[in-house]
């Protein structure tokens, strides 16, 4: 991660995305695609869910093939058996149709190509373009050389007909793992070190999770990728940065190699956003040392996580629209992914109120046993979402917050001999609490002006006291409410020299039970936000919560630390 924390505000203009550039040049008349459909594919790894950073990915591969009016391919990228799992599989489809995106009938496995894969390894040993060599990865890595001394191999003069042999012997099983690989016979002295005779196929005497133990030799990502991606007659080949270096192998593999395409690769810079970690690997050991009750809890960056935390597919597809599409590597404020969030919900979210840590309240010159409905507004966003209503009693809880005994200066809310409004309803007046034997308050005691019905005075007097949010203590249902904070106390927990659990906050989850809602929020379900008045955007929890035993998330709070 880099140390400049990046604040996209303007919206990414489209004539500045240099993927499109490119990708427009090659469409045009003499250009490399001229007259072709343009031809995207997201190729994740199933050993682990998807979290924003392939959101970004997804949201360039998809998009691009969207803008152009092409085609993206959904491609299991499974030519690593150790790790890989059908239950990641499922995950990755549903996270992305769940985005919005969709790819046809045209799903794809990188291992249905394992054995078109194997004819191009043969093709190469026998055009001289491959061997198979002896050394341990240790020899290897040893003898890899510098930028004054090449690499050196032993073995690198083997007749096609060896070579051809031994390959084959390989993949019968006959050799350890490590015991020997195929290698590219490229360049030992190259400047660049993918190019010193790259790895092509090690052996790995394990099981994969559809091709069993068919194969005990497996491909090497830079030479799977360009193969799988030449197959499927992909155009544009869109990868992250960490790419670059290895793209004059990729070139080097489909022209070398018979296939009928020649794809081109473009990369981009990955996404980073501070405090949390992005790589799989690291996200899984949180779950498997439970650091986090799973893959979805709702402190995770992955999408299962935000999605269950209350994040709507909008949000994060305007988030990844709006950081744009760039060649340096950054880091986005999570405040940025907050503020994408809470645009979305206060168009959308309906209006409620809910009350975190009760107190009661009591209106005392209310006539005992009355009740009555007040229409509070759904959103007044948008007018046209009209009310809804809420009784009233004389008897409703507030938050333990909104009184003081004993004010401080410029508080506006309840102590005694303020007036206030309690929204939608009356004004009303403190006139003092009750409190248990060890002083704390149990009870706030107000009067009430009833001319001031739907809460405006008759008599046009100025009211300073605030706006409290209120539940009616007859008619209101209770629920456990789940607040987050970042997951990681430390803005760049993944950062040089740090191990990220170290950087742990141990304050990002706080559970509160014997929360109040108002009555209407007895059937909610997810995925529908809320916005409880003057506490922030919340969401029933996907998996805890059920009518009678709701558990609502807190998806972001009010206030926005973003600054544009
Ligand atoms: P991780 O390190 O999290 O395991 P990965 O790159 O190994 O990531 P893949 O499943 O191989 O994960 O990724 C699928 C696609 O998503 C790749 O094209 C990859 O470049 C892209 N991708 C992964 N992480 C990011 C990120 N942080 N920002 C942008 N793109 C990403
Ligand atoms: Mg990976």
């Amino acid at each position: 991660m880099s140390d400049e924390i990046k604040t996209p505000g303007a919206e990414q203009d489209d004539s500045r995305n240099f993927i499109h550039a490119f990708i427009e040049e090659d469409l045009a008349e003499g250009g490399q695609f001229a007259g072709m459909t343009v031809h995207t594919r997201f190729p994740p790894e199933p050993n682990g869910y998807l979290h924003i950073g392939h959101c970004k990915a997804l949201t360039i591969d998809f998009g691009t093939a969207e803008k152009y009016h092409g085609l993206c391919n959904l491609r299991m990228d499974d030519t690593n058996p150790s790790k890989e799992d059908t239950e990641y599989v499922d995950a990755i489809k549903e996270d992305i149709h769940w985005l919005g995106f969709d790819w046809g009938d045209r799903f794809f496995y990188a291992s249905d190509y394992f054995e078109k894969m194997y004819q191009c390894a043969v093709e190469l040993i026998k055009k001289g373009l491959a061997y198979v060599c002896e050394l341990t990865p240790e020899q290897m890595r040893e003898m890899r050389g510098d930028l004054t001394h090449p690499a050196v191999s032993p073995f690198r003069d083997r007749s096609a007909e060896e070579n051809l042999a031994l390959f084959e012997r390989m993949r019968t099983g006959e050799f350890a793992d490590g015991q020997m690989t195929l290698r590219a016979k490229i360049d030992l002295a190259s400047g660049n070190f993918n190019l010193r005779d790259p790895v092509l196929y090690r052996i790995n005497h394990a099981a994969h999770h559809r091709t069993g133990t068919a194969w005990c030799i497996y491909p090497m990502y830079d030479f799977a990728h360009p193969i799988e991606d030449a197959l499927e007659q992909i155009t544009h080949s869109l990868c992250t940065l960490e790419f670059e270096a290895h793209r004059p192998l990729y070139n080097w593999v489909v022209e070398h190699c018979t296939l009928p395409a020649h794809p081109r690769q473009i990369e981009f810079a990955r996404l980073g956003i501070n405090y949390t970690v992005m790589s799989k690997r690291k996200l899984r050991s949180l779950v498997e040392e439970g650091r986090v009750s799973g893959w979805d809890d709702p402190r995770m960056p992955t999408l299962c996580g935000l999605r269950r935390r209350g994040y709507t597919p909008r949000s994060i597809r305007n988030f990844c629209e709006r950081i744009g599409v760039s060649k340096a590597d950054s880091t986005v404020d999570f405040g940025f992914l907050e503020h994408c969030l809470r645009e979305d919900l206060n168009e959308n979210a309906r209006r409620v109120m809910a009350v975190l840590r009760p107190v009661k309240l009591t209106v005392t010159n209310y006539p005992e046993g009355k009740t009555e409905q007040f229409q509070v507004e759904n959103n007044p966003v948008r007018p046209e979402s009209g009310t809804h209503p809420v009784t009233f009693s004389g008897h409703v809880y507030v938050e333990a917050d909104d009184f003081l005994e004993t004010p401080v200066p410029k508080y506006k809310r309840l102590y005694p001999g303020n007036e206030v409004r309690l929204k939608g309803a009356y004004l009303v007046t403190c006139t003092g609490c009750k409190k248990d034997a060890d002083g704390r308050v149990t009870e706030i005691l107000c009067t009430y002006d009833p001319d001031s019905r739907g809460g405006d005075p008759a008599d046009g007097r100025k009211v300073k006291g605030a706006t409290i949010h209120w539940v009616d203590q007859n008619t209101a249902v209770d629920a456990e409410v789940r607040l987050y904070d970042n997951l990681f106390a430390d803005p760049d927990p993944d950062g040089p020299e740090k191990n990220f659990l170290d950087y742990l906050n141990p304050a990002s989850l706080e559970v509160l039970r014997g929360c109040k809602l108002e009555a209407d929020l007895a059937q909610a379900r997810a995925p529908e936000s809320y916005q409880f008045m003057r506490l922030g955007y919340f969401c029933p929890d996907s998996r805890d919560s059920a009518p009678g035993q709701l558990v609502f998330n807190r998806s972001v709070s009010l206030k926005d630390s973003f600054k544009k």
